[in-house]
This record gives structure tokens, C-alpha cells and sequence, in this order.
């Protein structure tokens, strides 16, 4: 096993989702430092592994860090695991992994679930741009005002919630990016009751009202981007529109321009139609 420190990536529920090369690197490092060592020997046992686990959390003593940094220096080789999915991500590893990086040894990366790629690639929602927002804050307030910040974010948006505050969270949700925009609610992926919908973010308030086996479990939301309407056209684009509307079809001149601005074709081309008709 090459010195250095491993990332690996481990099931968000169902345990066939371990890759074989996590298995591999999972029985062939020195050390596995683990956010939960009981948790991750299940794991180990589930895959007839015995290999040695140390307790590793971004808050850990600096001198477990320490420890983990010296064994690497010393050609040793570490994984580092969560309790679910991809390290770092929500999860203990950023300072672990600079460490080692500042101290020039390699971290590789052994990837595998993530709960909040799983879900987008599911969800129905454009991929083509997407932001991970992580947990929001707990506080009613600072949510909302979390909330407001990225009303008018234009990228699918990615939430990860705990079953007691979802409801809260989609209220919040539904007053600041409005009743009708379109949300997906993906619950308990890869087990036995997953759930992924697609629907107004009024439509999964109610659904997880009505039924609280919604609130049960673990949640990401993801939140469609902001549709950009006639009226965020800046008055530059919209001089640009009519001027190369003079020269060229309306859904010639759309298509350039949503090229060069990252604004939606339909609405160039339904802006320039509005102009026509007036
Ligand atoms: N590192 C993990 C990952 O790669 O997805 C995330 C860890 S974070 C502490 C835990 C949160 O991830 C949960 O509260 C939930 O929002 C989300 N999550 C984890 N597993 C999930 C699953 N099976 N279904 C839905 N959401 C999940």
C-alpha cells in the first residue's frame, strides 16, 4: 500500500454500495481513522475485514492529527472513513486532509456515495449547474436569511435536513422562493423506503405534513435554480436583442445570446416575441 491518506468513500445505506476498490484499500491500510469506530467496524465486518481503527473527528485532540500526520511521515498508510458517504462532505476529513497535504504526502481520493450527488442525479433537475448548500442553520432567522441569499441563485441548490426541522425548513422555503417553485424531496436513498419526488415546494410541504413517516429518516432537498423572466433582462441584453433581431430570426438571435449570457433561450426568444407583438 503507498504511504499516504485515502479518502474512501462508504455506503449511505445499502452496503453493496461499498466498491470493491474501498474494500481493497479498506483491508490494506496501516490505520483507518473513523468518525464512529463502532460503526465502521460493522462495516469492516460486514466485508470480513480486521483492520485497525482509530476515533478521528475535525474536532478530535490536535494530537490525534498529529499522530495520524506521523504515521503517514513515517510510510504508513491511513483511510479515512465517515459513518456515511463521502468524507468531507458535511462530514470530519478538511483538516486532516490539509495536514497531510501541507506536509507532502499524497491523499487520494476513493470515491463512491454521496447522498447529495445521488439524489440530483435522480431528481429530475437540471445538473448542468448545482450548488451543495449542506445543512442550513438551525435558527429560524438565520435560515430564512440563508434562504433569502439564494432566492436568486440561477444552479439547482442542494439541502441536507434532519427529519425533526424539514417541515420548518419547507415552510421557510415555500415563503421565500415561492408556493410554485419546483422542489424534490428525496428521502432514505438506496434503502428500503426511498422516496424521491418531484413537485411544487407547496405540493411536498403538504406531502410532508400529512404524512409523518416523511418526517422519519434522512432528507436532502434540492430546490430548482431561480428561472431568469422578461424582467432580469438587463437593458444592455435587451438592446443587444433588438438590434441583432433587425439582422437575423428571433430564434437565431435567442440562441446567440443565451450562449454568450447564460440566459435561458425561451426566454430571449419570448422577450423578443413580446417585443413583436407590442
Ligand atoms: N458525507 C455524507 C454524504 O456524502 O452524503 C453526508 C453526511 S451528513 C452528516 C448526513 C446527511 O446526509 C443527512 O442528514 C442527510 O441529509 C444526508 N443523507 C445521508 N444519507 C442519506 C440517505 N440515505 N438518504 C437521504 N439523505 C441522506
Amino acid at each position: 500500500m503507498n504511504t499516504g491518506l485515502y479518502v474512501v468513500a462508504t455506503p449511505i445505506g445499502n452496503l453493496q454500495d461499498l466498491s470493491a476498490r474501498a474494500v481493497e484499500v479498506l483491508g490494506q491500510v496501516d490505520l483507518i481513522a473513523a468518525e464512529d469506530t463502532r460503526h465502521t467496524q460493522r462495516l469492516l465486518q460486514h466485508n470480513g475485514l480486521s483492520s485497525t481503527l482509530v476515533a478521528y473527528h475535525d474536532h478530535s485532540d490536535a494530537r490525534v492529527l498529529q499522530r495520524l500526520c506521523e504515521h503517514i511521515a513515517n510510510n504508513g498508510s491511513v483511510a479515512l472513513v465517515t459513518d456515511a458517504g463521502t468524507p468531507l462532505i458535511s462530514d470530519p476529513g478538511y483538516r486532516l486532509v490539509r495536514a497531510v497535504q501541507n506536509a507532502g504526502f499524497a491523499v487520494t481520493p476513493i470515491p463512491g456515495p454521496c447522498a447529495a450527488i445521488a439524489a440530483l442525479s435522480a431528481s429530475g433537475l437540471a445538473t448542468d449547474r448545482f450548488v451543495f448548500e449542506g445543512f442550513l442553520p438551525a435558527k429560524p432567522a438565520a435560515r430564512a436569511s440563508r434562504l433569502a441569499e439564494l432566492s436568486d441563485t440561477a444552479a439547482t441548490m442542494i439541502f441536507y435536513e434532519s427529519p425533526h426541522r424539514v417541515l420548518g425548513t419547507l415552510a421557510a422555503m415555500v415563503s421565500v422562493f415561492g408556493a410554485e417553485r419546483e422542489a424534490v424531496f428525496a428521502r432514505e436513498l438506496t434503502k428500503t423506503f426511498e422516496t424521491i419526488k418531484r413537485a411544487s415546494l407547496q405540493s411536498l410541504h403538504s406531502l410532508v405534513t400529512q404524512d409523518s413517516n416523511q418526517r422519519k429518516g434522512e432528507i436532502v432537498l434540492l430546490i430548482a435554480g431561480a428561472q431568469p423572466s422578461s424582467s432580469t433582462i438587463s437593458r444592455d441584453v435587451a438592446s443587444l436583442l433588438e438590434r441583432l433581431a433587425e439582422e437575423l430570426p428571433a430564434k437565431t438571435v435567442a440562441a446567440v445570446v443565451a450562449e454568450h449570457t447564460g440566459l435561458r433561450k425561451k426566454v430571449l426568444y419570448e422577450f423578443l416575441l413580446s417585443r413583436k407583438s407590442l
